[in-house]
């Protein structure tokens, strides 16, 4: 027996420093990996809980290169970066997901027509540039939402279109300044969202919850979904049908609508985890960073199974988060500051999980 031996330790790089990659760090670092962060802003909240720190544009190619050098893999926590940032850390470093599948997210018509030959259902919808073309739509489908097909998040970049007064908004002329997609508006009764992770022979899927939206930002999710079976199993079986059609490695969360008559409609995908999968932390054996983390060390990806027989998770948006002395009080909360130096309203501040 030897008595003295090194051991190798794994670095991730996390491309994004917002409230993901700052969850994600303390998984990391309980499976022994160091992170290294990557983003322009210098208050972004992942900052706070590493040293090893690439403030830089993802256009700083130098920067880039450095960083990728300084890791064994990369991942993602936001899938708008800079498709070129991930192609070039992609040469010298492997990155997980695959880039190409961060640039089938980052557009909603190559997402939805993916998810249609994957075999999934997803709303009505219609590529356009122009207003008349929008007016057509909704001329023939009633109600619907006009969505950049780029660069939305937490429902920006979006304006529905419910009364024919709406074409007359001038956000509809902004929006239209970018390529659009018209979807009719889906009469849902429930979203989800599934999370899934896929490493070299292992899939693990989370729990799946009820998420519950409000002027198209993620309010609160409650797990166990209040769903029947039938309708769940069908969406892990139509996860597994878009990872086996993208041959996919990595975490993959998909946002779905069910109908009243149980039918599911596929909405968009991240490559990352998500907010939807934060009650992971406390209420499951795995949680989804676990799951993310795991993959990318080349761990074993057992199912994550319940914990807790009810959770629900609250995110605290814009000044909610002055609020959050009512949660330190709570024996069963587990509070969440992203220490972001702003508040806005809108803007994802923390989370409270009651579990
Ligand atoms: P996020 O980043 O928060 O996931 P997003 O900005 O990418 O959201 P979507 O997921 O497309 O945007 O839409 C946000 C929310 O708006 C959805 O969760 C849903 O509540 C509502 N919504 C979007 N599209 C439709 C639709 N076709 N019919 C009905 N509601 C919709
Ligand atoms: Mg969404």
């Amino acid at each position: 027996m030897t008595a003295e031996g090194s051991l190798p330790r794994k670095t991730i790089g996390i491309f994004g420093g917002g409230q993901l990659a700052r969850l994600m760090i303390p998984v990391a670092a309980r499976y022994g990996a160091l992170c290294h962060v990557f983003d322009a802003d210098p208050h972004a909240p992942a900052f706070d809980l590493t040293p090893h720190q690439h403030r830089a544009s993802f256009d700083d190619t130098a920067a880039i290169d450095r960083f990728a050098h300084a890791c064994d893999v990369i991942t993602c926590e936001f899938e708008n970066i800079p498709i070129t940032a991930l192609q070039r850390a992609a040469q010298i470093t492997p990155v997980i997901p695959d880039p190409n599948h961060f640039a089938m997210a980052q557009d909603r018509l190559h997402e939805k027509t993916m998810a249609q030959k994957a075999g999934l259902s997803v709303p009505l919808f219609a590529s356009v540039t122009h207003k008349d073309e929008v007016k057509g739509f909704f001329n023939q489908h009633g109600p619907a939402i006009l969505k950049r097909r780029c660069g939305g998040y937490d429902g920006k970049g979006q304006k529905r279109i419910l009364t024919s007064a709406d074409l007359q908004d001038e956000s509809l002329s902004f929006l239209l300044e970018g390529p659009c997609l018209i979807e009719a508006l889906v009469p849902f009764t429930h979203e989800i969202s599934t999370i899934a992770a896929r490493g070299v022979s292992e899939t693990a899927l989370l729990p799946i919850g009820d998420n519950h939206h409000h002027q198209g930002i993620l309010r609160k999710t409650s797990v166990p979904s209040s769903l029947p079976d039938v309708v769940l199993d069908l969406a892990r079986q139509q996860t597994f049908a878009v990872m086996n059609h993208l041959n996919y490695q990595g975490i993959l969360t998909i946002e779905w609508f069910v109908t009243a008559q149980g039918s599911l409609l596929f909405n968009e995908c991240a490559p990352r985890v998500h907010n939807s999968g934060h009650w992971s932390l406390e209420g499951s054996s795995l949680s989804q960073f676990d799951m993310a983390i795991r993959v990318l060390l080349g761990m074993p990806l057992p199912d994550p199974v319940f914990v807790s027989p009810r959770v629900e998770m609250l995110n605290l948006l814009g000044d909610a988060i002055q609020q959050r002395d009512v949660y330190e009080r709570c024996p069963r909360a587990a509070l969440y500051d992203y220490g972001k130096p702003i508040f806005r309203s809108g803007r994802k501040m923390g989370h409270v999980t009651f579990f």
